[in-house]
């Protein structure tokens, strides 16, 4: 939906959230260098090849469980079998052998099942005895034995490319042979926060000024392992200087973040300097709340995404839009924004147009085990202690006026 502003030479449109989304990333270009890393550096790195298992796994048969390797066709005689214990078997022991026909051996879980047993016994249904051992139910061939190959034939697809090496992943590259693991090179992203307003923590307010917060929310929500991080601080609204931040952060990036200036007000610089260093950009209105204003634009091969300067809608626009950019430019393919159902503990009103998500606290459950949601303020774009305090952000869908106490939502965790 259009809103006819002619007011700026850039498009100013209404988009819907999933079509502003589409076109963040329909810019966003995955990286495609790659660097080979041992396994242990490659840990929180973005997988760059399909890997397939190196081995079989498990490696060999193996005991599931700890008690007495027998051979079920020594076991003719019930109800009661008794077989002398001609040697033992741990994990980590060859499975060679000199057991005699008709005799058991001790073996231990994971340790190798020699070829010529085909079942174990569990130690908990054997008696010991001075002979060897006794036990009365007649065993399975193959009984509590892991074939080699079971889980896992050699050349068997393990992960794709496009995933984060988290501790799940790290641990199956691990078991199927990869000492070293090619990934992608590093995302290089820089950050500035625009606004004279804005000073440190820690430094004292003059008039007019307030502490910068969207710089530490920034820091704290690039720091990844397949991020290099450059932070370029603060800069005032002045155009020379912001078009030399931004100059420079073009020449070293793959992405640019920044908070701030992407509206139509005299002060909001970026969009004219962006088109001014050659760039190009797309300014949107998304119909989000908190957000709105919201800036993609390509320099090079440096992404640049713009967010809003009020606090609680950086956070939101970040995570629901550019978080998802700045994923698919790192090579990573799978990024779900995963939502749980919850159900509203009080009515909702509000004014309908734009996708909202609403910050909530979680007040129990329903019998059924979903949250119940208490609303918080429902002014709070600015607000980012109460960001702080939230929960979960509530997703109300863009036609929704009004909604009565029980209503199922899906609910965004922060
Ligand atoms: P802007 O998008 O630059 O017009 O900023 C919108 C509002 O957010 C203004 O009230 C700014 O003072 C505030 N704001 C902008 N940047 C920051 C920041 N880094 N930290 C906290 N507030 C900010
Ligand atoms: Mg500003």
């Amino acid at each position: 939906m259009a809103d006819g502003c002619a007011c700026d030479r850039h498009a100013h449109m209404y988009l819907t959230v999933d079509d502003a989304l589409r076109r963040g990333l329909s810019i966003a270009a995955p990286l495609t260098d790659r660097e080979t890393l041992p396994l242990t550096q490659a840990i929180g790195r973005v997988l760059a090849e399909d890997c397939t298992s190196k081995v079989e796994m498990p490696a060999f048969d193996n005991s599931a469980m700890d008690g007495y390797a027998v051979r079920t066709i020594d076991l003719i005689d019930g109800p009661l079998f008794e077989l002398p214990v001609a040697g033992r078997i741990a994990a980590g022991d060859s499975a060679e052998h000199d057991a005699p026909a008709g005799s058991a051996l001790r073996i231990f879980t994971g340790a190798p099942v020699p070829t010529d047993f085909d079942a174990v016994v569990i130690q908990e249904d054997c008696d010991v005895t001075l002979d060897g051992i006794r036990f009365s139910r007649l065993p399975k061939a193959g009984q509590h034995i892991r074939l080699a190959g079971e889980d896992l034939r050699a050349g068997a697809p393990i992960l794709r490319r496009g995933c984060e090496i988290g501790p799940r992943e790290v641990a199956a590259l691990a078991s199927a042979g990869y000492g070293e693991v090619a990934v992608y090179r590093k995302l290089k992203v820089t950050i500035f926060s625009t606004g004279s307003e804005l000073r440190q923590p820690g430094e004292a307010l003059g008039p007019g000024q307030i502490y910068n917060s969207n710089r530490y929310m920034l820091l704290a929500l690039l720091q990844k392992p397949w991020i290099e991080l450059t932070d370029s601080g603060p800069v005032k609204d002045d155009p020379d200087v912001l078009e030399q931040v931004l100059r420079e952060a073009c020449e070293s990036s793959d992405l640019i973040v920044t908070t701030g200036g992407v509206s139509v007000g005299d002060e909001d610089h970026m969009p004219r300097l962006i088109a001014e260093i050659g760039g190009q950009t797309d300014v949107m209105k998304v119909a989000m709340k908190p957000g709105k204003p919201i800036m993609f634009g390509r320099y090079g091969r440096a992404l640049y995404v713009g967010l809003p300067g009020n606090p609680v809608s950086a956070y939101v626009t970040w995570q629901i839009i550019g978080s998802q950019m700045m994923a698919r430019r790192a090579g990573l393919q799978y990024n779900p924004q995963v939502t749980v159902q919850a159900v509203l503990a009080e009515p909702l009103r509000r004014r309908a147009g734009r996708q909202e998500y609403r910050p909530v606290q979680i007040e129990g459950t329903t019998p059924d085990g979903r949250p119940k949601l208490r609303l918080m303020a429902p002014s709070y774009s600015g607000r980012v202690a109460l960001l702080a305090q939230a929960e979960g952000l509530a997703i109300i869908p863009a036609e929704v006026e009004e909604l009565p106490e029980g209503h199922v939502l899906d609910l965004l965790p922060v």
